[in-house]
């Protein structure tokens, strides 16, 4: 990047701008980007920061990474948008890819996560009914507490998180909140009404917590033995994040529904989807489900340009050897700030000692070094780079990071 991007108006004129015009949904670091490239953001100032965020892993492979951007220019110099109410060129091709990569058979495309977990949700119930025979409005599904699937009205309904929820109601019934990593809760509220298991193999916004070993292989045999389905939220954890395409690798489990998001979309454009087995998305018939810019062509487009990066394998290595970078910096500061962190790929949850301040606090401090990252909850921050940060970038952050813990 050379000369700073010229805006009429600096950073602190822009964010006091936004404070009467947008609804104060969220509380961004002061920070106002301007530009970016690969692991790199810049400002209006010209100052660059290093993205240990990278969209909450929706910019996996960076910023505009170029195969992708070339992918989106190509597209949109020849068609962004038709509906449903016709065929595209690019939609076939995108399903085929993805499903393949997935190690599944058929693909329901939507944009958002929140969506594709709504769409999730409304598969499962489809299946109950005309599959399993659970009585008319009887499904029920089981979800973890801790969770982060989303924002809708039936999304909420099923959190454990008071400030996403209080002031929403009346909510969605239908699901059932048993303990997350707890097979034996599990067990007993699985019954003869529920249609699907639905958990993210790794909770992300409640910290990055990963559940013991066996805990999804256990979901995995309890789903089948009781005979409903396992739904994986991998929105955040799946295409390349943890060392593997999916988060559920690790336990070689095959889920028979793996929703996905945030990165399919590149950083580009809002790409999400259910895929699964044909026998579970197949009880979809047409008017039944739908979406006016779900698999348009600029979203197969790069969404296929998504999918060929990670048939290389490059991302997924990337994430499992500089996995290792970043655990081994991270185990080096605990006692020294660090109380204890979870890791898994690139991306981990790291517990600072709250007598140094809150996750919000370090944010703004890192910030003022030249590192983006986001708190979680208390004295949690969370590190997910994008997954082409170099070992000398992501151990300069960790110096940072140390630096910020220990002065
Ligand atoms: C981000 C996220 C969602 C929701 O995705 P949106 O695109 O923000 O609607 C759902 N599930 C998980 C696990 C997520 O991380």
């Amino acid at each position: 990047m050379t000369a700073p991007v010229r805006t009429a108006r600096g950073s602190e004129e822009l964010i006091r701008a936004e404070e009467p015009v947008l609804a104060h949904n969220y509380h961004p670091l002061p920070v106002v980007v301007a530009r970016a490239e690969g692991a790199w953001v810049e400002d209006v100032e010209g100052r660059r920061y290093l993205d240990m965020l990278a969209g909450y892993s929706a910019l996996n492979f960076g910023h505009r990474h170029p195969a992708l951007v070339e992918a989106a220019h190509r597209q949109l110099d020849r068609l962004t948008l038709t509906s449903r109410a016709f065929h595209n060129d690019r939609l076939a091709g995108f399903a085929e890819r993805l499903a393949a990569l997935t190690g599944t058979d058929m693909v329901l495309p939507m944009n958002t996560g929140a969506e594709a977990v709504e769409s999730g949700i409304k598969v499962a119930r489809k299946w109950a009914y005309d599959v399993k025979g659970v009585p008319a409005d009887r499904a029920t599904i089981v979800v973890a507490a801790d969770n982060f699937h989303g924002r809708t009205t039936t999304i909420v309904s099923f959190s454990t998180d008071e400030t996403a929820r209080s002031g929403f109601g009346p909510f969605t019934p239908g699901f059932r909140i048993v303990p997350y990593n707890d097979l034996a809760a599990l067990e007993a509220a699985v019954d003869e009404t529920t249609a699907a298991v639905l958990i993210e193999p790794i909770q992300g916004e409640a910290g990055v917590l990963i559940p013991d070993d066996g805990y999804l292989a256990g979901v995995r045999e309890l789903t089948r033995r009781k005979g409903c389905l396992f739904v994986a939220d991998e929105i955040q954890s799946g295409l390349g994040r943890t060392g593997h395409t999916l988060a559920v690798e690790h336990e070689s489990v095959v889920p028979d529904v793996v929703l996905l998001g945030k990165a399919l979309g590149g950083g580009i454009v809002p790409v999400s989807a259910v895929v699964g087995r044909r026998d579970v998305l197949g009880v979809l018939h047409p008017g039944e489900h739908g979406s006016t810019f779900g698999g348009n062509p600029l979203a197969a487009a790069v969404g296929t340009a998504v999918v060929e990066l990670l048939e290389t394998g490059e991302f997924q290595r990337r994430a499992a050897e500089l996995g290792a970078v970043l655990r081994e910096g991270l185990a080096a500061l605990v006692g020294r700030g660090v109380v204890g962190f979870r890791a898994r790929g690139l991306w981990a949850g790291v517990d600072v000692d709250p007598a140094l301040g809150s996750g919000r606090e370090i944010s703004e401090r890192l910030m003022r070094e030249g590192i983006l990252v986001k708190d979680t909850h208390g004295s949690t921050i969370r590190l997910a780079p994008p997954l082409t940060v170099t070992a000398e970038e992501l151990t300069g952050a960790l110096g940072t990071l140390e630096k910020v813990l220990t002065s």
